[in-house]
């Protein structure tokens, strides 16, 4: 491979241990499928700002009120951080800081809650996170979660969609202090006005946990949550295919709270070089040609659940609205297990990740189910018709599964699939990460 690991791949060469990682990690990403529904490829210039000296800044505190000198230039960083963040989401407040999704929901609960209080997000066995209650996550211990799931499962493909009804129910009798929506492997358009109306009918707050769709609100494809909800949470290196973050947005009353819950609340120094690569991604959201991107990541993740569908595979809840799809493996083949189809697909170039699907009867760890996304090999360019080419080498690698020359077979006509889309062309000269 002579693509370089980073845009400063030189001067990486000064340690040929991590350098030769690097490298072999370049070669992965590379030379298989990425279709793992969080990730995504970010452009280089967020890589060349996540890579900078801003990473050498103390600067714990907020714009103009630091508690170290020395921070003309990253006080102005951080601001246009926030300002493209507002302006793109059109938000009162953005705070930036968060070093992660996770820590950008634990911020908000600490801002808006007391321990104790009770929260009602979705189960984590119907799609939600961990930090939406996992009885192995921090949130279980100091809130009172209560989960809300989808409908059952329809012989028309018309079930497993959000439950609002039980989510109505359980408002009125548990009368959570917040409503949380938002998901980690929920295929459908979640619409934050009816969580809105039940927050509202019990005097709750809203939070939209936009960590997934967050590119495909910035770019247009779904609705914004921002303006319903009185918090949005984000991740940036998902959808938005920016650096790996979070950031939250609320209104202009909640700004105070949300600020001092995330610094000094929970975080330490804030990672500059990190905000500075959410400015070049919130930026880059911006563009038009981020719009046409966000659309033909649905255009993908439909003509692949069309095509795996095709295949003899399920999709849970009969298609997709976003850029993830849940696969159903039992009428594929009722003994194939979302474990072993992960497994066969690693050793055939196909990278994705087992997952629950709705009342799934096999555990966590095992599970009936795969979870597939778009938004990576869409920035390398790919379309429909490479849709259509992912999901018949999916089907032969699971029927071969036990065969490692079909398996062999699969992985060389994946590197030449992939060979055709580099999601890192010329970078280092021309500096450009493919089709937008
Ligand atoms: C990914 C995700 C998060 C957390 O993001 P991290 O950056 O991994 O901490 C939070 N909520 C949802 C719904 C997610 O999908």
């Amino acid at each position: 491979m002579t693509v370089p690991a980073t845009p400063f791949a030189a001067w990486l060469a000064a340690d040929p241990e991590v350098s030769a990682l690097l490298a072999e990690e370049v070669e992965r990403q590379s030379t298989t499928l990425q279709l793992i529904a969080s990730e995504n490829f970010t452009s280089p210039a967020v890589l060349a700002a996540t890579g900078s000296v801003l990473t050498n800044k103390y600067a714990e505190g907020y714009p103009h009120r630091r508690y170290y000198g020395g921070n003309r230039v990253i006080d102005e960083v951080e601001d246009l951080a926030r300002s493209r963040a507002t302006a793109l989401f059109g938000a009162e407040h953005a705070n930036v800081q968060p070093h992660a999704g996770a820590n950008a929901n634990l911020a908000v609960y600490q801002a808006l809650l007391q321990p104790g209080d009770t929260v009602l997000a979705m189960r984590l066995d119907h799609g939600g996170h961990l930090t939406h209650g996992s009885p192995a996550s921090i949130t279980s211990k100091i809130w009172r979660f209560v989960a809300y799931g989808v409908t059952p499962a329809t012989a028309e493909g018309t079930g497993e969609v959000i439950d609002f009804d039980q989510v109505a129910d359980l408002a009125k009798r548990e009368q959570p202090k917040l409503i949380v929506a938002g998901s980690t492997a929920y295929s459908r358009v979640i619409d934050p006005a009816p969580f809105r109306e039940i927050a509202d009918a019990v005097g709750a707050l809203f939070m939209f946990d936009a960590a997934h769709p967050a590119g495909l609100i910035a770019g247009g494809a779904h609705p914004s949550p921002v303006g319903v909800a009185d918090v949005v949470t984000l991740t940036t290196h998902k959808t938005l295919r920016g650096p790996r973050g979070g950031a939250i947005l609320c209104r202009g009353d909640l700004a105070k709270a949300i600020d001092s819950a995330v610094f000094p609340g929970l975080q330490g120094g804030p990672l500059e070089h990190v905000i500075a690569a959410k400015a070049v991604a919130f930026g880059e959201a911006a563009a038009p040609e981020f719009g046409r991107y966000a659309a033909a990541v649905v255009a993908n993740a439909r003509a692949l659940a069309a095509a795996l569908a095709a295949e003899g595979f399920r999709v849970v809840s009969g298609g997709t609205d976003n850029h993830m799809l849940l696969v159903d493996l039992r009428p594929f083949d009722p003994d194939l297990t979302g474990k072993e189809a992960q497994e066969a697909l690693d050793q055939a170039g196909i990278t994705c990740n087992r997952n629950t699907i709705p009342d799934d009867p096999r555990s966590p760890f095992v599970t009936s189910g795969l979870r597939l996304g778009s938004a990576a090999e869409t920035t390398a360019g790919m379309g429909p018709d490479e849709m259509a080419q992912v999901a018949a080498l999916i089907g032969r690698a699971l029927t071969g599964r036990a065969d490692e020359a079909v398996l062999g077979a699969v992985r060389s006509e994946v590197g030449a699939l992939c060979a055709a889309f580099p999601p890192y062309a010329g970078l280092g000269s021309q500096g450009s990460a493919g089709a937008g």
